[in-house]
């Protein structure tokens, strides 16, 4: 006799017709099927990518992880949560005995502790290879919106008493270079955008001006 969830094989019986670890989850859980933290993520596929669904303890999916196709050999014999990092929500295990945390995005591009990983759309549950690119602590620190406490809402620009104009500028290394004045703010904004992609490459935070 199998045990009669559906889609399980296992023919020993421990008692109301389920084996035992149905039969366990129905006296903890009140349901033979009730969702359980070790239950594996559910996967779907779509064309090229794949999607990792992501659950609270509860059960309840609290997202999904995107991947390429072929890299969901590399990921798909863990079990992954969603874990809250400093800027974004990543995809994490735990491993081994010691239950090492893991990072998704790391198990991807290869798992080299002494690099940074940087996602380019800022979505840490985004590791389509893509948008990921190893990046130093600095790089991914230049990835970031500038200082609150100037008088613009674009990094790299300050209005200028004196000039009675937009001032902006950039610090390379510890020196500032002062870029150009503007009448207006946005115009600043941009100078500075092509000064710090010079500077800065790919990695630059850009002001986001409309
Ligand atoms: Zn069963």
């Amino acid at each position: 006799m199998q045990c009669s969830v559906d889609g399980c094989e296992r023919d020993i019986i421990v008692a109301r017709g389920l084996c035992g670890k149905h039969y366990q989850r129905w006296r903890l859980k009140g349901s033979p099927t009730a969702y359980s933290a070790h239950d594996p993520n559910e996967i779907r596929t779509e064309g090229d990518v794949a999607f990792v669904v992501l659950r609270d303890v509860e059960g309840t999916a609290v997202g999904e992880v995107i991947v390429d196709r072929p890299d969901l050999s590399l990921v798909e014999s863990y079990k992954w949560y969603r874990m809250k990092g400093r800027y974004a929500y990543y995809a994490a295990s735990r491993t081994g005995s010691r239950k090492r945390l893991i990072l998704m995005h790391r198990i991807i591009l290869g798992d080299d502790q002494s690099a940074e990983v940087d996602h380019r759309n800022r979505n840490g549950l985004d590791n389509r290879r893509a948008n990921l690119r190893w990046a130093t602590r600095s790089q991914n620190a230049q990835n970031t919106p500038g200082l609150a406490n100037t008088s613009s809402r674009f990094k790299g620009v300050s209005w200028n008493k004196n000039a009675q104009k937009w001032k902006a500028s950039i610090f390379v290394g510890p020196k500032c270079k002062h870029i150009g004045y503007f009448s207006a703010e946005e115009d600043a904004a941009l100078a500075y955008n092509k000064e710090v992609h010079l500077i800065q490459g790919e990695f630059a935070y850009l002001n986001e001006v409309r």
